[in-house]
């Protein structure tokens, strides 16, 4: 079914103790895009400057996703984003971000897009997802990323956006910020209560867990041995669930479940290399080997 991905189309620079990937492709649009370019065919809807090579837009159309939302400003210069990771992985840093472009964009979906029954939107600013939202009557499935950034900066429009959401994607800090609850089973039980059906919250290198319809789950991550870059994860998590969901036409308790076995996959072969480097590599099969491997490692049967 149509799916429509909102989200950062960027130039990212990123260092790791192991080095330094400058101005390479990123973005929470484009690392969801690719993810759910596995399941469905998505227009990414997102705007970028003068500066933004054609040949990332055709590698982009050559994996499946429909760049006809991707519109260059005149003038303009693409979003930047500067992140470091300590040696482990297990802290990121923000050191530069330059909304440019993306700061203030003409949030106007595209003609072709405005039935899309199924729609993520991927970390951006509150204002501008609940602007997308009002233009998708047809919309079936919702799904909102985002991240402290736009908690701490637009906090109201963000409750705003949540009670038009049927899904709500965090990591643990985030839902922490947003609830001001410590526990984290408690948080994700709290933030159902601000509007959406369903919430998950990303734990990084220890999974996720959903609160569904009064249910709650756990899911364990990948073990991953190598980790070059884990910029994308968690877009590319909420890429996979919505490809999936898109995928099947609906998004029922199981589809969900599904869907985050899904995203889990992904996600860990984006952390293998810098920028979507793996994900322009992977193919459908490879995720089905991976996902066999990874039910096989979370199933005890006693
Ligand atoms: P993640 O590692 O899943 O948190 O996603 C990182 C990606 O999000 C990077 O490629 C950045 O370009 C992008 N990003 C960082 N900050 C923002 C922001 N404030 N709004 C939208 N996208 C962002």
């Amino acid at each position: 079914m149509s799916l429509l991905i909102v989200g950062s189309v960027a130039f990212d620079t990123v260092k790791t103790a192991d080095g330094v990937a400058e101005d390479v492709l990123g973005g929470s649009g484009t690392y969801c895009g690719y993810a759910a370019s596995f399941f469905a065919t998505p227009t990414l809807m997102s705007p970028v400057g003068e500066d933004m090579p054609a040949g990332r837009l055709d590698e982009m159309r050559a994996h499946n996703i429909d760049t006809s939302g991707i519109l260059a400003v005149p003038g303009g210069k693409t979003f930047r984003w500067v992140g470091r990771y300590n040696e482990d992985f297990s802290e990121r840093t923000t050191e530069d971000v330059q909304l440019n472009v993306f700061g203030d964009y003409d949030t106007t979906v595209p003609e072709s897009s405005r039935d899309a029954e199924f729609v993520f939107l991927a970390n951006g600013a509150p204002e501008a997802q609940q602007a997308v939202l009002e233009q998708l009557p047809n919309r079936k499935v919702a799904i909102l990323d985002t991240m402290n950034h736009w908690i701490e900066g637009s906090r109201a429009a963000l409750g705003r956006v949540l009670t038009m959401v049927d899904g709500l994607l965090v990591n643990d800090e985030e839902a922490r910020l947003l609830t001001g609850e410590t526990n984290l089973i408690a948080a994700t039980r709290r933030l159902t209560g601000m509007g959406p059906r369903f919430v998950i919250v990303k734990k990084g290198e220890h999974g996720a867990l959903l609160a569904v319809d009064g249910r709650m789950f756990a899911l364990p991550a990948w073990m991953a041995e190598t980790v070059k870059d884990p910029t994308g994860a968690g877009d590319c998590f909420g890429g996979g669930l919505i490809g999936h969901l898109a995928g099947q036409g609906e998004a029922t308790v199981d589809a969900i479940r599904a869907g985050m076995v899904y995203g889990t996959v992904v996600a860990s072969f984006c952390i293998e290399g810098f920028s979507v480097v793996r994900l322009q590599e992977i193919t459908r099969d490879d995720i089905e080997q991976r996902r066999e491997k990874f039910l096989e490692m979370i199933t005890w049967r006693q």
